[in-house]
């Protein structure tokens, strides 16, 4: 795999303005726009102020529809299997809310799994009588995969994962753990909110049923943009549970029904500005290539690793087999929040991983709280190398 080129660097940092403002390392959290994406988003905004929202919605209705095109793209399935929605969270709780619990049924997940992800499943705990099982790690840190498939039994109704967390560089097994659910017939329903935009995602290879990804983390398209994949042949095994005039047809005072696609699960109201910008975020993605925006990187975050063992003082915490762009440290007993203010004041954004959101993962790991730098593609050895220096400064 080709990395990018300095040419290639140069101009895609050209294109996006914040990189002459500020040394991101955030992208887990919300990456910078380029300016194309901004471009189309204003340009959509000042339409809409000129025309009217429901008349150039309709003026635009190709460039609407090949938002969906673009993701089918992105994570190889058709565009029908696309729903459109405000976050991942939202994406997420709308999937689950769409399927069936009995007493007694079981919910396999792992520690790692997104904190609203979680806090939904106990819900269901409360309201269905579901039972929650962790799939223990192995000794890399990733979920372990014999456990697993011990572990599908006839009681397992549902498999949920993370693919990425939000508190670590771990990667999980997803397309390994996708083979064992589908041979033991279980719903796979799979967070790839870190995973898409930053990894080569293929729901085929992943072999989930459903799964979620937000816009403005590595797709780097405007906040409050999200979506939600729905196998086609595992449509008609939900009942959304937010009907409306677009989601479904009314059909007289007994029925109405879902619509055929993913559409279901969709509202009719939404920021068609912000949607416009996710498609072309999500085009510039599969321009470039998600392979080697893959590739590129875990480049960068494995030299960023190498930099930070190197510095007396600082632990870097990643588990597991496979590590990505997000990389978290402790800094000796700096507070996370100190440091990422310390380095806020360099103009160097990082993140920080706090134990209320990531419970069950740092706990087990007896952490507290850790600092989050996530690179992208646009990220540069002289960026990193200022984060390192600042922080060796600090220890
Ligand atoms: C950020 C994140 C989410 C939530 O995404 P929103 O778009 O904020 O709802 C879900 N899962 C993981 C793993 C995340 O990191």
């Amino acid at each position: 795999m080709t990395l990018f080129s300095p040419d290639e660097l140069e101009y895609l940092r050209a294109e996006t303005p914040g990189t002459r403002q500020v040394i991101h390392l955030n992208h887990a959290g919300a990456s910078l726009l380029s300016q194309p994406v901004r471009d189309t988003v204003v340009q959509y905004l000042d339409a809409e102020m000129l025309y009217g929202g429901y008349e150039v919605r309709a003026r635009y209705d190709a460039d609407y529809q090949a938002i969906y095109q673009h993701i089918a793209n992105l994570i190889r399935c058709t565009p029908a299997e696309i729903a459109l929605t405000e976050s991942a969270s939202h994406a997420w709780s709308l999937a689950f809310a769409s399927l069936d619990f009995q007493p007694g049924d079981v919910i396999l997940t792992a520690r790692a799994e997104y904190v609203s992800n979680y806090m939904t499943l106990l819900r269901a705990v409360r309201k269905y009588g579901v039972e929650i099982q962790f799939i223990p790690p192995d000794e890399t840190g990733q979920i372990d995969l014999e456990a697993l498939a011990r572990m599908l039994t006839p009681r397992v109704k549902l498999l949920a994962l993370t693919h990425v967390p939000t508190s670590s560089g771990l990667v999980q097994p997803a397309a390994a753990a996708g083979q064992l659910a589908r041979a033991a017939g279980v719903t796979y329903l799979l967070d790839a909110c870190q995973s898409v935009g930053q990894l080569d995602v293929d729901v085929s290879a992943l072999g989930c049923d459903i799964l979620t990804a937000t816009g403005r983390k590595f797709l780097r398209a405007p906040r409050g943009t999200g979506f939600l994949f729905v196998r086609q042949d595992f449509m008609e095994r939900t009942d959304p549970p937010f009907p409306d005039g677009w989601s479904a047809l009314w059909q007289g005072t007994g029925t109405y029904a879902h619509v055929p696609g993913a559409q279901r699960f969709e509202a009719f109201e939404s920021s068609v500005a912000s949607r416009m910008g996710l498609g072309a975020a999500v085009q510039h993605a599969t321009t470039l290539g998600t392979h080697r925006i893959q590739a590129q990187i875990y480049a960068v975050a494995h030299r960023l690793r190498q930099q930070l063992r190197d510095i007396t003082g600082i632990t870097v915490h990643d588990p597991g087999a496979e590590t990505c762009g997000i990389v978290t440290f402790t800094v000796g007993s700096h507070p996370a929040a100190a440091v990422q203010q310390y380095l806020g004041a360099r103009r160097i954004n990082v993140s920080v991983v706090f134990g209320r959101n990531a419970l069950l993962d740092l706990e087990h790991r007896q952490l507290t709280e850790l600092v989050r730098a996530s690179v992208h593609y646009i990220t540069t050895d002289s960026e990193t190398d200022a984060l390192c220096e600042s922080l060796a400064a600090l220890v």
